[in-house]
């Protein structure tokens, strides 16, 4: 039986793409770019970004006004080493940006290389349906849950013609059979939906969770499900061939600006109405619309806020909820 090295394969993968991997720097593990495999790290912790700035980059322009037909040229990158909560993540992106050509150039020339990484609480991940292989979209996954070498799974011709070309075949394939079982919501995230209905309208509720927020929106940056974005445009110079460029930049539902309209109306004035709208959005709206919960539970919104504002306090709060 031929041996898999991780190694090997990213110096394979660094010769024709720009990769990122999770990397540790100074005690912390992130998601960044790496030129050599010596960089990357073996660790199988969570890292504390998410993919989400690879595809939906903090700030991108989308076109200018003198030739607003969109052209991107994309240099092929792969991401590597997701966890199976962060590819759990993913497919609401897909969903989410399946109609959009800029998410769409990204996505279509990234590689995705999985791992079976979860996050570390164990107990807040029971909440959350269970992560099931031919549920998640990847084109390679590398299975470190038994000891030894790892188990090597494809989930797409790219992932099959990529690990051929490397020279490794003893790989089993496995066929998306779609984020979800027979087209409805999995039980667990149901309920997770029907007790944010029951506490959603208590005010007290909210104001209690948030009352130490300080509206900094670290939360949302690091949460690898929030895409919510402006639209700014950014003109030329009178006189200047260059008419300037419509840019998509991520925004936080946290921000103060984030809600107002013109006249003055801010539809989340206090922290709490903005709390409130965060969980709203993950766990009554997104499972409404996309069959999916808007949470995979990975926990970094509590890692990242200064204050320690804590879903895992926040849902069991909700789920004892009568
Ligand atoms: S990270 Fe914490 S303090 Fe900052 S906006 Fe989010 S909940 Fe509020
Ligand atoms: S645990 Fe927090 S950061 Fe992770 S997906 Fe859920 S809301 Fe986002």
């Amino acid at each position: 039986m031929a041996k898999f090295n991780t190694s090997k394969l990213l110096e394979f993968l660094l010769k024709k793409y720009v990769v990122f991997a999770p990397v540790e720097r100074e005690n912390e593990l992130l998601f960044q770019r790496v030129y050599n495999p010596g960089e990357m790290s073996a660790s199988l912790r969570l890292p504390k970004n998410s993919f989400k700035q690879f595809l939906l980059p903090h700030e991108e322009v989308l076109f200018d006004f003198t030739s607003p037909k969109v052209k991107k040229t994309i240099t092929p990158q792969v991401i590597f080493g997701l966890s199976l909560v962060d590819l759990k993540a993913l497919i609401l992106f897909d969903q989410m940006f399946a109609k959009d050509p800029h998410y769409q150039a990204h996505r279509q020339n990234t590689l995705i290389v999985g791992q079976c990484v979860v996050p570390e609480d164990a107990k807040f991940l029971s909440i959350f349906e269970e992560n099931v292989l031919e549920r998640l979209k990847f084109d390679i996954l590398l299975d470190h849950r038994k000891k030894g070498e790892p188990k090597i799974f494809t989930g797409s011709r790219l992932g099959q013609k990529t690990l051929e070309k490397f020279g490794f075949n003893e790989y089993e394939h496995i066929d998306f059979k779609g984020s979800i079982e027979g087209g409805v919501l999995d039980p667990k995230s149901q309920k997770l939906k029907e007790q944010m209905k029951k506490v959603i309208n208590d005010k007290k509720f909210w104001e209690e969770f948030a009352k130490d927020c300080i509206m900094c929106g670290k939360c949302t940056v690091a949460c690898p499900t929030c895409y919510c974005f402006d639209l700014v445009d950014e003109g030329g110079e009178i006189g200047d061939d260059k008419a300037g460029v419509r840019k998509r930049r991520l925004s936080s539902c946290f921000y103060d600006d984030f809600a107002s309209i013109a006249g003055g109306e801010n539809f989340l004035k206090t922290k709490a109405e903005r709390l409130r709208n965060y969980y709203i959005h993950k766990f009554i709206r997104t499972p409404e619309r996309e069959q999916i919960l808007g949470c995979v539970g990975c926990l970094r919104c509590f890692q990242v806020c200064p204050v320690g504002i804590d879903i895992r306090k926040i849902l069991d709060a909700a789920l004892k909820y009568k």
